[in-house]
This record gives C-alpha cells, structure tokens and sequence, in this order.
C-alpha cells in the first residue's frame, strides 16, 4: 500500500493540472454522515423521497422539521479533517487547480481552497422561493418551521434536490476542468448520482489518469481503470501530499 502511496505521489508530482471529485465520503470524518452506506441518512429516512424538489414543494414544513434539521444539526458542528486540507495543500503545491464536489457543506473552501465548483449548491443560503432574496442560514431564524422572508415567501436551501438540474455554470466549468485534467482524483463519491460520475468518464477519455480514493469499491473502478486507493480519505490524502512534498523540496 505505501508503494501505491509513492507512486501516487510521483504521478502527481509530474502532472500539470490536478482537477478533485469529491462526494459525502470525504466529509464523513468531519462528522457528516453520507447518503448511503452504514450510518447513512439512508437508515433514517429515503433521501430520494424526502429530499425530493417534488415533496418540499407539497410539504416545505415537512421537509424543513426532517431533512434540513438533520442537516443543520450535523453541518453547524462541521470542520475541515485532514483530508480536505491535504487538498487545499495541494492546491498551494501549485498541483491541484479545482475541486467539483456535490457536497453541500462548504468545508473546502473552510479547509482554504479557492476554486470550488458546487455541484449540488451550499447549504449555507437560503432562497425566497417568492421574491428570490438570498439570505445566509446563520441569520434566519430557524425555529418557526418553515422558515420566512419577510416578504412573507418560505425560504428553500440553495441547494439541488433530487429530480432539480444542476446549475449551468456549475455544469459547464466541470466539464471543461473534467476535460482540461490530466489527473483526476476521485475521493469519496460512489459514483452513482449523475452527472456527476460522468466527470471521470469525460477525463478519462479525454486522456487523463484517475485515482481513486474511497475504502469501499464503486463500479467505476469497472467501467474504466482507474487506479484505486482502499482508504479512507483522511488518511490516504495527507500520506500522498506528504509524498509530494517530500518529492518536489
Ligand atoms: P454517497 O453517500 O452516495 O457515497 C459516499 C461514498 O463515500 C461511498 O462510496 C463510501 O464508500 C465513501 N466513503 C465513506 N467513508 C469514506 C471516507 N472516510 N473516505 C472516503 N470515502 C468514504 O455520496 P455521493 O456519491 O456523494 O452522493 C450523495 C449525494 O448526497 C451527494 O451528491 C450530495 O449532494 C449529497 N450529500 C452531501 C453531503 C455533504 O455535503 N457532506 C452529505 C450527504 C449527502
Ligand atoms: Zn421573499
């Protein structure tokens, strides 16, 4: 496993533009547990159901006193681990241009780096679904369920639901940065939710390498062949970049 820690290191260290996927897995050592997997929101209740566009436009309230008061619980406490600061150092290397995640909790621009594309939105805003103000979570009070703007309007997270399309701008940068990566690392993604997990596939063919870095193996490590780390985020990112900096002192 070290040797396929070094030579990780040596590819990157040789790369020019290093583009990050990043999915719940890598939060999960923050505190933040993912959709699916043991200790999932899943066991609790069917995120596809609940955390549908179609279910809070019925029932906001409902929606706000399960989900999202799940989420605020676990997200309020959150902080960067190792693992996303070890990208940020990476991107302070001069390595590693972007980071797409389809997480929704801000810790890596916490953690410091500077080009992040959101797939999925920020839980961090919260937007009048009648007159369209944005307001940052901390300063709504979150006690009268749903929350209101003063317009009267209910506030949503400014997030994508299930069954909502990704926001253009997000989706075009991704793409580009997917086909302008020679190394694509994949961290903490099943790869399952689409578009997403078509990212990889884009850089694949357009040439570039993909690492892999999840402790569970996930069915791109089928559909193309990808270099795949059984670690855990936290302590497989950080030993890379130790690697790194080692390699280019
Ligand atoms: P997922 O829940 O489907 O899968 C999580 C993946 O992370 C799994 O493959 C699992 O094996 C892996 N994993 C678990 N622990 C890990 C660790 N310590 N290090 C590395 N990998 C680990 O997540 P997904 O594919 O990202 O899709 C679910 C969707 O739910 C996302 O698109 C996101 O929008 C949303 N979500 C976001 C958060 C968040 O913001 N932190 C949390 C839960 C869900
Ligand atoms: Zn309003």
């Amino acid at each position: 496993m070290n040797d396929l820690i070094s030579e990780i290191g040596r590819i990157i260290s040789k790369s020019k533009h290093v583009v990050a996927l990043t999915g719940a897995g890598i939060s999960v050592e923050s505190g933040i547990p993912p959709f699916r997997g043991p200790g999932g929101l899943w066991e609790k209740f069917d995120p596809m159901e609940i955390g549908h566009i179609r279910t809070f436009m019925k029932d906001p309230a409902r929606v706000w006193k399960t989900l999202m008061a799940e989420m605020r619980g676990v997200l309020e406490k959150a902080r960067p681990n190792k693992a996303h600061i070890a990208l940020a150092r990476l991107e302070s290397l001069g390595f590693l241009k972007a980071v797409i995640t389809q997480n929704i909790d801000g810790l890596h621009q916490a953690a410091g780096n500077t080009d992040v594309i959101e797939f999925h939105g920020n839980f961090a805003w919260l937007v009048c679904m009648d007159c369209g103000r944005r307001k940052e979570t901390v300063r709504v009070d979150l006690d009268t369920i749903p929350p209101r703007c003063e317009c009267g309007g209910i506030f949503r997270p400014d997030c994508v639901f299930f069954g909502e399309p990704i926001p253009e701008d997000a989706m075009v940068r991704s793409q580009q940065e997917a086909q302008a990566c020679d190394i694509m690392l994949v961290v903490g993604t099943s790869a399952i939710v689409q578009p997403a997990a078509f990212m990889p596939l884009i850089a694949h063919q357009s040439g570039a390498k993909i690492i892999e870095i999840n402790p569970e193996p996930t069915p791109l490590k089928e559909q193309i062949n990808t270099i795949f780390v059984q670690k855990r985020a936290g302590e497989a990112l950080p030993a890379i970049v130790d690697e790194i900096e080692r390699m280019v002192d």
